[in-house]
């Protein structure tokens, strides 16, 4: 059986859906959503970190 993807707990009598996951409850979805966002935003700062230095590395490259 399928549990919640945040806690790891049973379902109750309701379970909350974000497409493919499910989730005991609407906080445990909430949770799962912050995460994701804070994993995409630290991804993106990652790559912005990378390019920045690639960049920055080109820039020395032409001086
Ligand atoms: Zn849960």
């Amino acid at each position: 059986m399928k549990r919640c993807e945040t806690c790891g707990g049973p379902f109750g009598l309701i379970r909350h859906y974000h497409y493919a996951h499910q989730f005991c409850s609407r906080r445990c979805k909430n949770r799962y959503l912050q995460r994701l966002a804070e994993a995409v935003a630290r991804r993106r700062s990652a790559l912005a970190r990378l390019t920045g230095l690639a960049g920055r590395l080109r820039a020395q490259h032409q001086s």
